[in-house]
């Protein structure tokens, strides 16, 4: 599918959703078209450090959306705090970059995003359009929010609600936008696939990750972007995918 030109004008009765994801404390350079709708799917930030999170949540609050949606992904550490419990657990030193958070600098990290929504798991209702979001992905190196492929995922998939029309998670479904061509394979997630497909059946999936899998696609019933606004080498080039979905009548 061909993304909307950012200069397209929105048709009546449509609300604009501007996606983006994988910013990776990267955003001085990204620029923002106009839209209704801010999605970002997650990576926001390179270890969910608290300065990361204000910067962040400082240039959110510079952008002109009417609502700003945000999720965690694997970047965001210290959002997920089994994570954090674990590390303190080996004393900070899974990873030597990780050595850089500290207990004290990350408690209530979620109350510095005040300039968004924030999703975990959890789904909000704005302009008429029921919109979830889960930071959950297959395991890849013990990073936040990992879990095992198959029932540990298939438990938070579970918890979308029927009715859903935008869902957004940090990972892939299982063959869509999911290519890691150093590694020539699909690395989404079937169980994802599998409840989107089968059971939910949004309009819209926005999400990220595989930052080798940017665009759009559809199976005629979702349309799935992949919207990594970082290249594989974390040069944030690639533009926010805009599309237009006619908004629900509101009673
Ligand atoms: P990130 O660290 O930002 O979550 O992911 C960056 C890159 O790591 C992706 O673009 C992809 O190349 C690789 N990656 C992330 N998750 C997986 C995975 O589950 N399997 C494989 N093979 N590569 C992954
Ligand atoms: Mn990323
Ligand atoms: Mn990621």
């Amino acid at each position: 599918m061909d993304p909307t030109p950012h200069d397209a004008p929105k048709p009546p009765g449509y609300t604009r959703f501007v996606c983006i994801s994988d910013t990776h404390s990267r955003t001085d350079m990204v620029h923002m078209p106009y839209g209704d709708i801010l999605i970002h799917a997650g990576d926001f930030s390179e270890l969910g450090l608290p300065s990361e999170v204000k910067k962040f949540n400082d240039w959110l609050g510079s952008l002109q959306y009417e609502y700003k949606i945000v999720i965690a992904g694997n970047h965001e550490l210290t959002f997920d705090p089994e994570f954090m419990a674990d590390l303190i657990q080996q004393d900070f030193y899974y990873l030597p970059s990780m050595t850089k958070l500290r207990p004290e600098s990350y408690a209530n990290v979620q109350s510095l995003l005040t300039n968004c929504i924030y999703l975990q798991d959890s789904e909000v209702t704005v302009r008429g359009f029921r919109i979830y979001g889960s930071p959950w992905q297959p395991w890849h190196y013990g990073w936040g929010f990992n879990l095992p492929r198959g029932q540990a995922l298939l438990e938070k998939w579970n918890l979308i609600p029927e009715g859903t029309d935008i869902l957004v998670t940090h990972g892939p479904p299982l063959g869509f936008l999911d290519w890691v061509p150093k590694k020539l394979q699909r690395v989404g997630c079937v169980e994802l696939l599998n409840t989107v497909q089968r059971r939910i059946r949004p309009k819209l999936h926005v999400f990220g990750h595989i930052h080798e899998g940017y665009g759009i696609m559809t199976d005629g019933t979702t349309t799935f972007v992949n919207s990594s606004v970082c290249t594989v080498n974390f040069q944030p080039i690639n533009p926010p995918i805009v599309i237009d979905i006619p908004t629900p009548c509101r009673t």
